[in-house]
């Protein structure tokens, strides 16, 4: 191999470089979709809110009509009493009007809980009506800054992969297929610093044999991850 190994480490910068923008890049639609899939559940809480309180007031109205049924029945019974000729007639209509205001009664706690329920529930989609306001304008605040970051993103992306073509100019034969198909499959993951005594990336010891191609200036693959490792010829 005749690359230097300051060639094969300046690749690994850059196709680090390439990989984090690429990352960067990924992470833009991502926020856009999580602030998204926010709003869209409190959009659904307002609409379950409102059918709720809708609910509520078909109850409220139904209960009440009949309360007031009820009332009038009451009345007009309470009218019968005075022409009811027996006694037992007299008994039964008294019986009938004691058990309807009974019910009456139950019924008018039950409108109470109801009346209450309605308060609370208006309550909560005036504040679920807020909600979807705010993750609307957030919505629209991470939508304008993924733009405007995609743009910055893109060009930084553009100037990587000439400067990464322009290094890959140095690279032929043999070499440069291997290091094609490795960071084909790798990416950044492809290339790895010695560490020490090992390889930077799966952490093996090398043989002195390979040891010593290093010192010379030459990358080698690792033998057991296949990274091409180089040395840091500043160190
Ligand atoms: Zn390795």
């Amino acid at each position: 191999m005749s690359v230097t190994a300051s060639l094969v480490q300046r690749l690994h910068r850059i196709n680090r470089q390439k990989t984090d923008l690429n990352g960067q890049l990924a992470r833009g639609p991502r926020l856009v979709s999580a602030a998204t899939r926010k709003l869209q559940a409190a959009v659904q809480h307002v609409s379950d809110t409102r059918s709720e309180l809708t609910k509520l007031k078909v109850a409220a109205d139904s209960k009440q009509l009949q309360m007031r049924e009820r009332e009038e029945k009451i009345h007009k019974w309470r009218g019968n009493l005075n022409s009811a000729k027996e006694n037992r007639e007299y008994q039964a209509l008294k019986d009938q009007i004691a058990a309807d205001e009974q019910a009456n009664l139950v019924l008018s706690d039950e409108i109470l809980e109801i009346l209450e329920s309605i308060d609370a529930t208006t309550d909560e989609l005036a504040s679920a009506e807020e909600q979807v306001k705010l993750l609307e304008s957030e919505l629209a605040e991470v939508q304008s800054q993924v733009a405007e970051r995609k743009v910055v993103l893109e060009s930084d992306l553009a100037r990587i992969n000439s400067e990464l073509a322009e290094a890959e100019q140095g690279l032929s034969g043999e070499f440069k297929r291997e290091y094609s198909r490795l960071v084909e499959a790798k990416g950044e993951d492809a290339m790895a610093e010695l560490e020490g005594n090992c390889c930077g990336g799966c952490y093996q010891s090398l043989t002195p044999q390979k040891l010593d191609q290093l010192l010379q200036g030459q990358p080698i693959i690792c033998p057991s991850c296949g990274r091409l490792i180089y040395q840091d010829h500043e160190r």
